[in-house]
């Protein structure tokens, strides 16, 4: 079993010329083999601590750790994170001239193994033909340059490619449903669901409650005003879709 713990965490980001404090001392515990979600309103701080994690260097770290299996990660680069096993999806938006989409798969999953045993090329072809039928994808969209000129629902769709193929211990899923129609919906969910196994954490975030009926988490966890506010389980999303942020806010006395 791998564990990420966040502890304390505070987090400033740089607006005009100024720091401006987002993450307020947010407190998380994931295990391989559980689900967890981050529900939260706009603006509350979801996506920078989903940055801060992966390393995004625009966003700065005032105090707190962040540890993957006891192993400080907030001193490492972006790919050394990515090499001791955490994903961030969004974290390849960029078209990337020149890279096939199986290239790069070929190269993510290489970098996370020894050097002198690189994926073979059967098993690598056999993996790569059951996922793309999982998610209904064509082959010829494997062999297209990495995100170029796919659509909205193609890029989400090819990072939970990136996602089974690479097979990280765990994985950062941040608002993977926006734009999403539900056959799209349907479809990463089954990835993600498919990916389900003792050696696989994943943290989702997302603003609506919809994706929680197709991907059920163990635990969800409210955060609002940089901080994480209340944790429960799948019932907590339900809770908040009928009642609103607001209810809580109410029911927590917070002005957040
Ligand atoms: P959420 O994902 O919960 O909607 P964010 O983490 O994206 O919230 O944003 C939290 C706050 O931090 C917002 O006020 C946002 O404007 C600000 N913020 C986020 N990223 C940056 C950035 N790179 N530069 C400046 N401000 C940012
Ligand atoms: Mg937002
Ligand atoms: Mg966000």
């Amino acid at each position: 079993m791998s564990t990420l713990v966040i502890k304390d965490l505070k987090v400033s980001v740089t607006e005009n010329e100024e720091e401006r404090l987002i993450l307020k001392g947010v407190n998380l515990t994931l295990n391989t083999g559980e689900t967890h979600a981050i529900m939260g309103p706009n603006g509350t701080g979801k996506s920078t601590l989903s940055e801060t994690i992966m390393g995004n260097p625009a966003y700065h770290v005032v105090s707190g750790s962040v540890t993957l299996d006891g192993e400080d990660l907030l001193s490492q680069t972006v790919d050394q994170r990515a090499r001791a096993g955490l994903f961030l999806a969004m974290q390849y938006p960029a078209e990337i001239k020149g890279v096939t989409n199986v290239e790069f798969l070929r190269a993510a999953i290489n970098a996370r193994r020894a050097k002198d045993d690189p994926i073979s090329v059967t098993d690598f072809l056999a993996d790569l033909d059951h996922n793309l039928e999982l998610l209904n994808m064509t082959p010829e969209m494997a062999e297209r340059y990495l995100n170029e000129g796919f659509s909205g629902g193609e890029k989400k769709r090819n990072e939970i490619l990136q996602l089974l193929m690479i097979k990280p211990k765990f994985a950062i899923l941040d608002e993977i449903d926006s734009g999403l129609d539900i056959d799209a919906l349907q479809v990463v969910a089954k990835g993600v669901n498919a990916l389900a196994s003792p050696d696989f954490g994943t943290l989702m975030i997302t603003h609506y409650q919809r994706l929680l009926n197709y991907i059920v988490p163990d635990y969800v966890h409210v955060m609002m005003g940089g901080r994480i506010v209340k944790t429960g389980d799948a019932d907590l999303a339900n809770k908040l879709e009928a009642e609103g942020y607001a209810g809580l806010r109410d029911e927590l006395g917070l002005n957040v």
